[in-house]
């Protein structure tokens, strides 16, 4: 795989990529939320993601107890909120695992972002672990597309999973759709009613030009033509932001209140300003940006119950992170090297 960095294991606190100094820049606030790429391993290929199943991955994945490491040296530099993902977080043997020790230690939130092909059968484990929120990603109902879109895939499995999980008493379950022009770009109300339909949060996103989305340029829908699309059936209101809970801008259903959609608009939009996500690699590397390379060899610390060297490693990392007053996200030429499912989509 190319994208993933090569760091000396011996040296672990040494960064890759931007310049940076041991200490936190003045008035940066430290990290808040985390995405684990619990396996960068993924049972599809979407085609915004990586160019085919056979496209590598990482040699030496973290192991459970390198990873509750891990999670202690975040939790000490001041990560409230948990995301797992990948790759496919629920290809992970471990994963039940997982959630039941993040659920210990009363986190803000506690969510998994998942393609659902597994879901059928780990839904109600990971509830029963202590999974609250459920992001699942679909981008169309057409089973012909969708194996198109996913190289393969077979969207029973994943309606049976969607369906199965719904009732189980999560939090909330947000879908996410990633929009291609020509492809499933007709099909926006759609996914809104079905998810309505079964108390789901539908979010749209356009293809962000990280890894194979960037050579979708040209198929991206921009989050307002999405947003002009679905006039008839949304409110006229500015779309909003909610507090904590990433980049996705919301718009309340035209005749409910209760019901909305997100949209995600990396591309058209970048939203760095105010980024408070590091990334945690598979391998163990921490990655400040989704959009850049730049990453920081921590796996040692993890693997030796070191959860102080972890700390430090996070500090040194934040440094890391792009400004994101001048920094543009996916739109940066950056982004197009960084593997999505490496990094923690
Ligand atoms: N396998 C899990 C899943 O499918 O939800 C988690 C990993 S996946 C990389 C996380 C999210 O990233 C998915 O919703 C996927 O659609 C989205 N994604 C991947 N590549 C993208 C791209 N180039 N642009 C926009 N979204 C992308």
């Amino acid at each position: 795989m190319r994208s993933l960095p090569v760091l000396s294991s011996r040296a672990p606190l040494q960064c890759h990529g931007n310049d940076a100094t041991a200490a936190m820049k003045p008035g940066q606030m430290p990290p808040r939320s985390v995405r684990l790429s619990l396996t960068d391993r993924c049972d599809l290929a979407c085609v915004y993601c990586r160019p085919h199943r056979q496209d590598g991955y990482v040699e030496e994945r973290l192991d459970l107890a390198a990873w509750k490491t891990m999670v202690h040296g975040l939790v000490a530099a001041g990560v409230r909120r948990v995301r797992l993902t990948g790759g496919e977080p629920l290809l992970h043997r471990d994963v039940v695992e997982v959630v039941r020790f993040l659920h210990t230690l009363d986190l803000d939130d506690l969510a998994i972002t998942t393609n659902a092909t597994r879901l059928e059968k780990l839904a109600q484990p990971l509830r029963d672990a202590g999974l609250r929120r459920l992001n699942v990603s679909l981008d169309t109902l057409d089973p012909v597309r969708f194996e198109r879109m996913t190289r393969g895939g077979d969207l029973r499995g994943v309606l049976r999973g969607i369906e199965g999980a719904v009732g189980l008493g999560f939090d909330e379950i947000k879908l996410n759709a990633v929009v291609v022009r020509g492809e499933n770009d007709t099909e926006l109300e759609s996914l809104v009613r079905w998810s309505w339909g079964r108390g789901i949060v539908p979010r749209l996103l356009e293809v962000m030009a990280i890894g194979e989305g960037a050579n979708l340029k040209d198929r991206v829908v921009s989050g307002s033509e999405m947003r002009a699309r679905l006039d008839h059936v949304l409110e006229s209101q500015e779309a909003v932001r909610e507090a904590d809970r990433g980049p996705a801008r919301y718009v309340a259903a035209r005749h409910d209140g209760t019901k909305k959609v997100g949209f995600i608009t990396g591309t058209s939009d970048t939203y760095c300003k105010g980024c408070d996500r590091l990334r945690v690699a598979s391998d163990g590397v921490l990655r400040p940006c989704l959009a850049t390379n730049d990453g920081l060899e921590a796996s040692e610390f993890a693997r030796a119950g070191d959860a102080e060297g972890v700390k430090q490693a996070i500090a040194l990392a934040w440094t890391m992170k792009p400004d994101g007053d001048s920094f543009k996200g996916c739109t940066e030429p950056s982004a197009a090297d960084v593997s999505m499912r490496g990094i923690g989509g």
